[in-house]
């Protein structure tokens, strides 16, 4: 006798929500979304503890009848697809057709729905069985209330975590849908309290205030840029304001919100060398391109996303957003103006703002009454918050920089710390991060291009041995290793010699930055050239700046600051940290109360 038998419908679907229903956010992913697909363009979520005592979703979308309303809580039943051939062309965000069916099968549920035409339907339902199908009144849209979320699957309950961290999970939710789609209305309450309000008049700005605040928007730049099969377009912030953690990103492709590794890391690449390691900015990249190149199908939930061509859409959103950053940090054309009033500020240095949330104790007087300096970008025109119908208006705002100020030299403080004033103020520069600043920028540039009339014989020949496995790797990576200058010849089986090297190569670190740049191919396996480069760049720079502790003449911190001047990013290390801190006369003064 077989003992295999297909599963009844309520049994699978239970088991297909262990996947798409994992809590409260998940629900109201799934609905929302329905009433995205179905054309809304105002919806309102309302939860009650959570989520985990009620759900509520209304829109204002294209309804359903009565066939239909109670065909959408069946399993694999959807009107988004139809045939095969529609999976590789999926516009909508739902496809699979099991959310209201999954939802369903671990709670109780009413649903209203009506096109607005014709006579509305009410269905109930627990558990998976409808108890009720019965007329209701026109309204057009759909609005449906889950209950008792898991109240048959109680281990799943017990998994949940505390009611603010579930409440995050839907925030952090509404916030990326709103940021996909401007021209939607968005309100989130929980217990009767309004947490997110958007207005859905399709500009992004406002909905980045509305979710950032204003003074972050403020410091955020548009892009865009196409190849032959991508569109990208967005904000990013200016690398002065960042934020510890990479959830601040938002990628989202063809609307929808995907998590996708390595778009994450090209655009944390973009601002290489600009943000301290362990910072990240806040960005919103929207890509659109044919769906034929996308694949959805990968998680029930439809988090993630594979791309085709993924090589070339990360490249190209790299250096959209490098270039973009980078142009707004180009020497102006200053329209001068006075510099805005600004909040009274509890930082000390327009750097610390970057790292640090909560006011670090400084125990000079009188901190919370300081004007926050401005040495870098000074606002040409400011963004205005007004509140017109409990509503944001965003001003569209051009950023220019400041040229590098002129700076004369006064002294050295600690032998660390060159003291420069202007016309501004004083300034306090790090000599090491400053002369390491100049170096990377100077070998980036030698190591992008080895040429071969640029070589120096060496009096007697490096030797470097490795064990066999290790010549083995390296001996497959010999090109790349050229080109950043190492030239290694193969000496026996496992050992090496390098007979000259580029006359700009560092002199008396030879031995350990080869060393150093073969560790990188071993470790990393890197064959990326310009991840290489990169690290040449980086290490050389660093092996040759002038450390702390170290007594400058007055002529070499003039040198110094000339160099630093023409830099290109002159404002942090090749690791992210700041190079200089600006303090304002007016500071200064209100600091000795010259001032009030
Ligand atoms: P999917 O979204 O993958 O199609 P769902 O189970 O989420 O599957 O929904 C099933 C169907 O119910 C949808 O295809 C759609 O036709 C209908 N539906 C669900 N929610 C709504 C809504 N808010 N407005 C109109 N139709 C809806
Ligand atoms: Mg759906």
């Amino acid at each position: 006798m077989g003992q295999i038998i297909v599963m009844e419908e309520l049994l699978s679907n239970k088991i297909a929500a262990g996947e798409v229903v994992e809590r409260p956010a998940s629900v109201v992913k799934e609905l929302v979304e329905n009433a995205i697909d179905a054309s809304s363009t105002s919806i309102e979520i309302v939860l009650e503890e959570a989520g985990l005592a009620k759900i509520q979703v209304t829109d204002n979308g294209k309804g359903m009848d009565e066939e239909d309303a109670v065909q959408s809580f069946s399993r694999h039943a959807t009107s988004k697809i139809t045939t095969e051939h529609d999976l590789f062309r999926i516009r909508s965000l739902g496809f699979r057709g099991e959310a209201l069916a999954s939802i369903a099968s671990v709670s109780k549920i009413s649903l209203w729905t009506s096109d607005g035409e014709n006579i509305g339907t009410k269905v109930e339902l627990e558990g998976g069985t409808i108890l009720s199908c019965t007329p209701a009144p026109i309204r057009r849209g759909t609005d449906i209330v889950v209950k008792q979320l898991f109240f048959n699957t109680p281990a799943r309950l017990k998994y949940l975590k505390t009611i603010q961290t579930e409440l995050g999970h839907s925030i952090d939710l509404i916030n990326r849908l709103a940021l996909s789609y401007p021209n939607i209305a968005f309100k989130l309450s929980n217990n009767g309290q309004t947490i997110i309000q958007t207005s859905g008049r399709g500009d992004l700005r406002q909905v980045l205030a509305s979710i950032y605040g204003i003074s972050n928007v403020k410091k955020m730049v548009a892009f865009e840029n196409e190849s032959s099969d991508f569109r990208i377009s967005g904000y990013a912030t200016l690398p002065e304001i960042t934020r510890a953690s990479k959830n601040y990103i938002t990628i989202l492709v063809n609307g929808r919100w995907v998590k996708h590794y390595g778009l994450n890391n090209a655009i944390v690449d973009a601002y290489h060398t600009l943000l301290p390691i362990g910072r990240f900015p806040i960005v919103v990249l929207n890509i659109e391109t044919d769906p034929m190149l996308t694949d959805v199908n990968v998680h029930p939930a439809k988090h993630q996303i594979r791309l085709s061509k993924e090589k070339e859409l990360m490249e190209l959103v790299r250096q959209t957003i490098r270039s973009v950053i980078h142009q707004v940090q180009q020497p102006p054309k200053i329209t001068e103006k006075p510099i805005v009033k600004q909040q009274p500020s509890v930082q000390f240095d327009i750097f610390k703002q970057s790292y640090t949330e909560e006011p670090k104790p400084f125990n000079a007087p009188a901190i919370e009454e300081r004007e926050q300096p401005t040495v870098v970008y000074e606002e040409v025109e400011s963004l205005q918050k007004e509140i017109v119908v409990e509503e944001i208006i965003v001003e569209e705002h051009v950023e220019v920089k400041k040229p590098f100020p002129d700076l004369h030299v006064v002294g050295q403080i600690h032998g660390t710390y060159i003291v420069a004033q202007s016309d501004d103020g004083f300034y306090l520069i790090d000599q090491h991060a400053a002369q390491e600043r100049i170096k990377y920028e100077f070998y980036k540039e030698k190591v992008g291009k080895v040429s071969s009339s640029e070589r120096q014989a060496l009096l007697l020949p490096l030797t470097f041995h490795y064990s066999l496995d290790e010549a083995y790797r390296i001996k497959e990576s010999l090109e790349e290793l050229q080109n950043v200058g190492i030239f290694l010849e193969e000496f026996g089986t496992s050992s090496f010699v390098v007979r000259e090297h580029p006359t700009w190569f560092p002199k008396g670190h030879e031995t350990k930055i080869i060393e150093s740049l073969i560790e990188q191919i071993l470790t990393n396996r890197t064959t990326d050239i310009k991840k290489l480069r990169e690290e040449a760049a980086i290490m050389m720079s660093c092996k040759l700046s002038i450390k702390a502790n170290h007594y400058l003449t007055t002529r070499d911190m003039e040198q110094l600051l000339d160099s630093l001047k023409n830099a290109q990013h002159p404002l942090t290390c090749p690791h992210g940290r700041p190079v200089i801190v600006h303090f304002s006369t007016y500071e200064v003064e209100k600091m000795f109360k010259r001032v009030m």
